[in-house]
C-alpha cells in the first residue's frame, strides 16, 4: 500500500485531527447490539490520545433525513411516496425531526467510546452548530470529540462545499478510517480532502490492515486461489465476477446467483431466482472461464422447497435434487450435500481464498448449511490466507465462532466488493501517498 497512514506522521501532538471513522453499528432500543465497528476503531484512536492529538471523531448512522440542514431534501423513497400522494413532505420531515434524533443519535456510541477510553471523550449533540464549535475548541490533547450524525445534514452526501469548510475547520490533521464507507465520496470520506482543503490526510490502522490484506491478496495471491461468491443477484456483482475470474483459479458461485449461470448452462431451474436479462452476460463469463483455463464451479445439487419462507426463518419443507433439473414448480434456496463436499474440496486445496455472499438463505436454520460448510471450510484451511469480504459471510463466521481461524474479516462488505471489482476507493484514493 502506497497511502501514508498515522504512522507515518511526524508529530500529532498538540494537533488537531479529524477521524472520519465507521460507527454506523446496529442498534435496537437505544441499545448497541453490535460493537465490533467502535472496538474496530480503538487502535487509531489510541495511538492519536497516545500522541497528544486533540481528536474530533465523526461518523454517519443509518440513512436519516437531513434535519439539521436548513434546506431539507427528501430522499428517493419519500419522493415517490409524495407524488403518489400517500403523504406530504411536510409530514415526513416532521415526522423525522421527532424520531431520528432519537434513533439515529451517536450518543450511544459516544457513552461506549467514554467507557473504553477512560472518560476522554465528550459529545457534540451537533456536527457543525454552537455545540460542536465549542466543545471542539475545547478539546484538550488526548482527548476526543464525537460530533453527531454527519447524515443529519444532506450536504455530507453531497459532498457540499461550505459544509467541508466547516468540517476542515477543525482538524490540522485529516485521517480517515472508515473502511465501511471508504467507497463513497461523501464529504467527510473524501471532498474534504479533494476540494484541497486540509493538506495532510492520511489513513488510521483499520484502513492500513483492509488494504493490506485485501489488496495485496488480489494483487500477489499465493495460488491455487480461490474466489467465491455468493448471495442474491448476478446484476449486483457482475464486475466483481469478470475481474475475479481474471484474477483467481477458481470461481465459485453459489447463493440466488447460481441459477442465472445454471439456466445460462441450458439447466432447469424451476422457479428459481433468475435474472433473464443476465442469461448473455453469464454465458460470457463461462467462455471467458474456458478460454482462459479458469475453472468456475457451479452447485451440483441444491436444496429446493415450493416458495420462499416468509417470514424468511419460518419453517420449510425441502428436498435435495440435481442443480440443474429443479422441477418446474420448486425454488433453488440453498446447495446441496455433494456442493458443500465439492467447495470444502477447493478450498482445502487453496493457498489464497476470498469469500463475499451467503450460499444460500441462511437466514432461515434449513437453509443455513451451505452457507455454514463454507464458512466452516474457511476456518479449516490450512496454510492459506482467508478473506471474508464482509456483510452477510462476514457476520455467518463471526456468529460460528470463527472469527480468529480466518485471516481477515473485513469491516466493509460494499467497500470490500469494489476492491474484489479493482476500483479504487475515493476514501482512500484522496489520500496523501507515500514518500
Ligand atoms: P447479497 O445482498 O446480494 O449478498 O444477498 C444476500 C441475500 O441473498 C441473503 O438475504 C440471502 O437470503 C439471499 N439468497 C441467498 N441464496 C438465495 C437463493 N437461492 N434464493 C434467493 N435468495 C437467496
Amino acid at each position: 500500500m502506497n497511502k501514508m497512514s498515522v504512522k507515518d506522521v511526524k508529530d500529532f501532538k498538540g494537533k488537531r485531527v479529524l477521524v472520519r471513522c465507521d460507527f454506523n453499528v446496529p442498534m435496537k432500543d437505544g441499545t448497541i447490539t453490535d460493537e465490533n465497528r467502535i472496538i474496530g476503531a480503538l487502535p487509531t484512536i489510541q495511538y492519536l490520545m497516545e500522541q497528544g492529538a486533540k481528536i474530533t471523531l465523526c461518523s454517519h448512522m443509518g440513512k436519516p433525513h437531513s434535519i439539521f440542514s436548513d434546506e431539507v431534501k427528501l430522499n428517493k423513497k419519500d419522493k415517490k411516496k409524495v407524488d403518489a400522494g400517500e403523504t406530504t413532505a411536510e409530514a415526513i420531515i416532521e415526522k423525522a425531526k421527532k424520531d431520528e434524533p432519537k434513533k439515529l443519535t451517536l450518543a450511544p456510541v459516544a457513552k461506549r467510546l467514554n467507557e473504553l477510553l477512560g472518560g476522554k471523550v465528550t459529545f457534540a449533540s451537533d456536527v457543525v452548530g454552537p455545540d460542536a464549535q465549542k466543545k471542539v475548541a475545547a478539546c484538550k490533547e488526548g482527548e476526543c470529540v464525537l460530533l453527531e450524525n454527519l447524515r443529519f445534514h444532506w450536504e455530507e452526501e453531497k459532498k457540499d462545499l461550505e459544509f467541508c469548510k466547516k468540517l476542515a475547520s477543525y482538524c490540522d490533521i485529516y485521517v480517515n478510517d472508515a473502511f465501511g464507507t471508504a467507497h463513497r465520496s461523501h464529504a467527510s470520506t473524501a471532498a474534504i480532502v479533494e476540494y484541497g482543503l486540509v493538506k495532510t490526510a492520511v489513513c488510521g490502522f483499520l484502513i492500513e490492515k483492509e488494504l493490506t490484506v485485501m489488496a495485496d491478496s488480489l494483487e500477489h495471491p499465493v495460488h491455487p486461489f480461490v474466489a467465491i461468491l455468493g448471495g442474491a443477484k448476478v446484476a449486483d456483482k457482475l464486475n466483481v465476477i469478470s475481474n475475479l475470474l481474471e484474477k483467481c483459479d477458481t470461481l465459485i458461485i453459489g447463493g440466488g446467483m447460481a441459477y442465472t449461470f445454471l439456466k445460462a448452462q441450458g439447466g432447469s431451474v424451476g422457479t428459481s431466482l433468475v435474472d433473464d436479462e443476465k442469461i448473455d452476460y453469464c454465458k460470457e463469463m463461462i467462455a471467458k472461464a474456458q478460454s482462459m483455463g479458469k475453472e468456475l464451479l457451479l452447485p451440483v445439487d441444491t436444496v429446493i422447497a415450493k416458495e420462499f419462507p416468509d417470514p424468511i426463518d419460518a419453517p420449510v419443507d425441502v428436498k435435495t435434487v440435481s442443480s440443474k433439473e429443479i422441477p418446474a414448480d420448486m425454488m433453488g434456496l440453498d446447495i446441496g450435500t455433494q456442493t458443500r463436499k465439492l467447495f470444502a474440496e477447493k478450498i482445502a486445496n487453496a493457498k489464497t481464498v476470498i469469500w463475499n455472499g451467503p450460499m444460500g438463505v441462511f437466514e432461515n436454520p434449513t437453509l443455513a448449511a451451505g452457507t455454514i460448510a463454507v464458512a466452516q471450510a474457511l476456518a479449516d484451511a490450512k496454510g492459506a490466507t482467508t478473506i471474508v469480504g464482509g456483510g452477510d459471510s462476514a457476520a455467518a463466521c463471526t456468529t460460528l465462532g470463527f472469527a480468529d481461524r480466518i485471516t481477515h474479516i473485513s469491516t466493509g462488505g460494499g467497500a470490500s466488493l469494489e476492491l474484489f471489482e479493482g476500483k479504487v476507493l475515493p476514501g482512500i484514493a484522496c489520500l496523501n501517498e507515500k514518500n
